[in-house]
């Protein structure tokens, strides 16, 4: 393997969240701290360079995925405060909806307290859950998101339908998704660039090709529509991909597409295949630490 180019970092969210399954959120002194490891230690880089320029210090890119407004409000004015450019990947469909994510959903749902039961029906089979205790709670939460993700969009919103009517369900304003506006708003920030992330977030080699392409090209349009400029590149929703699909994504105009792989970027990845590092569970002295065993520099 040849030296590694840069390392892609993915995120989410930054706030403090009382419960998190997933960690899917990082505490903002927490993500200080690794916006400085980024700048004090290596080359803070738009993904669009990442395999450009020599190897030292290594270039370091940051992506944020699922387009909550949390990146225009909290992450963003870090962002800039650092001068570290940054790339946003957006579901459309979700761009204004007052919805919670369907993990969100399920999470609240499986974790409201005066729920004792979870159950619901899938592509005609029953499944269920008890949710008497917080170890039962974290599994079904596991399981009932395994069953969701590999679902299409049909599927997911009728079994999530139903979890929402429960009585104390509501919509929580710091899961919100971007709107319209606040989206274009990000775009026209200095270092920031929209990314496609599909327009439902569905697991992408789980369908048809047919199903995969409208995914990826429905998303990729409305939000060059909205924008009123390009955009070239994508994650896929989970960082699911195969070689069909990443064949796919280079056919329909993308410069490069991310899955989820622990890895640095090297010369010889395929640019529709590029690894990406998953950093919020990391303190700084950690991030640290992967970034230049990953940059392979000496310690
Ligand atoms: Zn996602």
């Amino acid at each position: 393997m040849s030296r590694p180019l840069g390392v892609i970092l993915v995120y989410h969210r930054v706030e403090s969240r009382p419960r998190d399954p997933f960690r899917m959120a990082v505490e903002p002194e927490r993500f200080r701290e690794h916006l400085e490891v980024v700048c004090k230690n290596h080359r803070p880089t738009a993904l669009a360079d990442i395999d450009r320029g020599s190897s030292e210090p290594g270039n370091v890119a940051l992506t944020f995925d699922d387009g909550y407004a949390n990146v225009l409000h909290v992450v963003s004015p870090l962002l800039l405060e650092y001068g570290v450019p940054a790339t946003f990947f957006v579901n459309s469909s979700a761009v204004g909806s007052h919805d919670e994510r369907f993990w969100d959903r399920l999470e609240q749902a499986v974790f409201d307290p005066e729920r004792e039961r979870l159950e619901f029906e899938i592509r005609g089979e029953s499944v269920a859950w008890s949710l008497a205790s917080d170890a039962e709670r974290e599994r079904a939460f596991r399981e009932a998101h395994a069953r969701l993700m590999h679902a299409d969009v049909a599927d997911r919103e009728s079994v999530l339908g139903r979890l929402a009517t429960f009585r104390s369900f509501s919509n929580r304003e710091e899961l919100r998704s971007l709107g319209e506006d606040e989206l274009r708003e990000l775009a026209g920030r200095p270092g920031h660039a929209i990314g496609a992330h599909g327009e439902h977030h569905l697991f992408l080699p789980a369908h048809p090709l047919e199903m995969r392409r409208r995914e990826l090209w429905n998303d990729k349009r409305q939000l060059e529509t909205w924008l009123g400029a390009p955009v070239s590149s994508l994650a896929y929703a989970f960082g699911a991909s195969d070689s069909e699909t990443e064949a796919l994504a280079r056919e329909l105009g993308f410069d490069c597409a991310l899955r989820a792989d622990p890895q640095p970027v090297t010369r010889e990845a395929t640019r529709w295949a590029w690894p990406r590092i998953d950093a919020a569970s990391l303190t700084g002295a950690e991030l640290a630490r992967e970034l230049r065993r990953h940059l392979n520099h000496a310690e």
